[in-house]
């Protein structure tokens, strides 16, 4: 079954035109949100069109009508290799994260409209590698419990459906949504160095179907439009370098694959996760000897 792919309810830089109206709280808020970005992605239909510099490696898709995804720069990550273990106690602390990540896993339910399974085949036809290889970083904007509430309720509507497969707390908190196994509405219509996969053509392809979403939940003075906040917490960090070192034991998963939303986000409108330090994320990489 070819389905659209799904925008998620955030960040709220994606509503410019229309940030005088997100003056409500909570889940309606959220509710607002999610509505106005389904509505901004089947506006845009097909007139996605890349932003930014041409691109600057081989990655030069050709028209091949709407197989391949538009042309854009090549994603640098800002993880450097390094084979370095500087701070022995929190590699310990952080292999404790990953050892209860995995023994007693917090789990909440996702509503099945909300997320689907991965495909073995385009809408093309073509066979497609369902793996997960690729780590997509995402914000809330909103509270965790507001996020939580949208994943647990039914969306009858394509634009309206949503899911990441893991959350994270400002108190560093890991809630696991989806199994990697199954196919989270992360990213709209999206690509990464040049792939994605199209599973209808009306509205363009996305990297969902071998991907993995995380979204770390946005400190209270980032409930806004702003383009920066006060940033992520220790806590998040290390859970999230758990998180990612329990994903890249099980999947084929490369430092300089872990990329963001803005990264991928083809319609030039996503920005999140904004403030995100990937020192810290280096750091505690580093440390678990995953960048080595
Ligand atoms: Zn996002």
């Amino acid at each position: 079954m070819n389905q659209p792919e799904h925008q998620p309810p955030h960040p709220p830089r994606i509503h410019t035109g229309r940030a005088g109206a997100l003056v409500i709280t909570g889940s309606l808020l959220i509710g607002a949100v999610l509505v106005m970005g389904g509505l901004g992605w089947i506006g845009r239909g097909g007139a996605l069109s890349p932003t930014g510099p041409s691109p600057t490696t081989a990655e030069t898709p050709r028209d091949n009508g709407g197989r391949l995804p538009p042309a854009r720069p090549a994603w640098v990550s800002p993880l450097q290799p390094s084979c370095s273990i500087q701070d022995l106690a929190q590699r310990q602390h952080l292999q404790a994260l990953l050892a209860a990540l995995r023994t007693a896993p917090k789990r909440v339910r996702v509503d099945p409209t909300n997320f689907g399974e991965r495909f073995r085949r385009d809408a093309f036809g073509q066979a497609v590698d369902p793996t997960p290889r690729l780590v997509v970083l995402h914000e809330t904007v909103y509270g965790l419990r507001s996020a939580i509430h949208t994943f647990r309720t039914p969306h009858p509507n394509d634009e309206d459906q949503v899911s990441y497969h893991a959350l994270i707390g400002e108190d560093g908190q890991v809630i696991q949504l989806l199994d990697p196994s199954k196919r989270a509405f992360g990213a709209g219509n999206s690509a990464f160095n040049g792939q994605w996969v199209v599973t209808n053509p009306k509205v363009g392809g996305s990297i969902n179907n071998f991907a993995l979403h995380v979204s770390l939940e946005t400190p209270l003075d980032g409930e806004n439009n702003n383009p920066g906040h006060s940033g992520y917490s220790s806590a998040q960090y290390d859970s999230l370098a758990a998180l990612l070192a329990d994903w890249m034991g099980r999947y084929p998963i490369e430092p300089e694959n872990i990329t963001t939303h803005q990264a991928v986000d083809l319609g030039g409108e996503r920005s999140d996760p904004r403030s995100f330090n990937w020192q810290a994320l280096q750091e505690r990489l580093q440390n678990l000897g995953l960048l080595c």
